[in-house]
């Protein structure tokens, strides 16, 4: 029983309620927690993400999660629906947490993010409105681009991309927390 199958969390079938069996589906041999009867198998695969790097009147957007600490700050952030693109799933999380309206949408790039088995997928995008935030977020900040801090990790390093094709310095912090004013975090 390989470590990754042993920690997995699924113990049934989600189709008929047999009890998982590790088995090897792909040419790759890798043992994963499968149905017996065929039904399924738990592949595990990364999540892709959405992320914005919001611009707003020449500045950065950043925003406070409500269950985070003071002082931590991310990118807006969010999972794809069914049927929709990851332009169009960007700008309706940006409309859906911030009430801003998403214009020129331009991908910044493809980040790993295997901490949370998560697939960061970046894009810059040129805001118009007024801030109105959704409940899940606390308060936001606008940051010139040449003061952002991105960590390293998860959407940090789509910032410092970002901030590099705009011909920026880039400062890391290492953890969050360590700078005294803004980060961008996933
Ligand atoms: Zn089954």
């Amino acid at each position: 029983m390989s470590a990754e199958a042993a920690a997995s969390e699924f113990k049934f079938c989600p189709v008929c309620a047999a009890p998982l069996v590790l088995r090897a589906d792909d040419d790759a041999g890798k043992l994963r927690p499968a149905c017996p009867h065929g039904h399924w198998t738990h592949w595990d695969n990364p999540l892709p993400v959405l992320a914005a790097i919001v611009e707003l009147d020449g500045r950065i957007l950043l925003a406070r999660n409500a269950a985070w600490s003071e002082g931590k700050f991310a990118l807006i952030t969010g999972f794809m629906e069914r049927d929709e693109t990851p332009e169009q799933g960007i700008a309706r999380e940006l409309k859906e947490e911030t009430d801003l309206d998403a214009g020129e949408i331009t991908l910044v790039g493809v980040y790993e993010f295997m901490r949370k088995n998560e697939l960061i997928i970046a894009y810059h995008v040129k805001a118009s409105g007024v801030v109105r935030l959704s409940p899940e977020l606390l308060e936001y900040r606008l940051v010139e681009p040449a003061d952002l801090l991105p960590w390293r990790a998860g959407t940090g390093y789509a910032v410092a991309d970002w901030m590099r094709l705009r011909g920026l310095a880039v400062t890391f912090v290492d953890t969050l927390g360590a700078a005294p004013t803004l980060q961008s975090a996933q």
